[in-house]
């Protein structure tokens, strides 16, 4: 089947990002889905690379006419969603879609596309080790730190909803279980 949607969700930390980057470089046929964001960008990230940056403002004037598959407010103020635009993007080109998104994002796209979809959730080996990964990157003030951890906790409760669940111990384990569910999964 053309155009499917793997979708990778998990408390921010986790390795995910590094696990979806693995994996588009095995040439599957994979495109990454660029969502639209109204938080700035980070050093290094690029407009329509890592996201599209939009104002606030205007963002909410996309949620007012429509134009998202799924968004959510991941962090009061900050608002993160899908364009239909993009999966249409992806899928004109014959590529299946791969999204880094949160849990809840993950779950309703799961619910929209059903068998065509597969969730797929990092877990993070402990929150320790969350902890101490997110303090590595040391992009994040203390308050926007615990915002992080807080919301971690809380999201780590869905992990049983989705179809998979890859604990990242090993970063090279879960880079291969990943790899072998997402081939499996295209091979269907
Ligand atoms: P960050 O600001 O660290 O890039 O991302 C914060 C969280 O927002 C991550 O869990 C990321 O996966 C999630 N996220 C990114 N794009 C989307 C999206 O399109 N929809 C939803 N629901 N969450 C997203």
């Amino acid at each position: 089947m053309k155009g499917k949607l793997v979708i990778f969700s998990a408390p921010s930390g986790s390795g995910k990002s590094t696990i979806v980057q693995h994996l588009m470089n095995k040439n599957l046929g994979l495109a990454f889905s660029i969502s639209a964001t109204s938080r700035q960008p980070r050093e290094g990230e690029v407009d329509g690379r890592e996201y599209h940056f939009i104002a606030p403002e205007k963002f909410r004037k996309l949620i007012k006419e429509k134009a998202f598959i799924e968004w959510e407010e991941v962090y009061p103020g900050q608002f993160y969603g899908t364009l239909h635009s993009e999966l249409e993007r992806i899928w004109k080109l014959g590529g299946h879609a791969v999204f880094d998104i949160d849990v809840v994002g993950g779950l309703n796209l799961k619910k929209e596309f059903g068998n065509r979809a597969c969730a797929i959730f990092i877990e993070p080996p402990s929150t320790k080790a969350l902890e101490e990964r997110l303090r590595s990157r040391d992009t994040d003030n203390e308050a926007s730190l615990k915002k992080r951890l807080d919301k971690a906790e809380y999201e780590m409760q869905f992990a049983s909803q989705f179809d998979h669940i890859v604990v990242n111990d090993t970063l090279e384990k879960a880079q291969s279980e990943a790899a072998y569910i997402v081939q499996e999964f295209l091979a269907l």
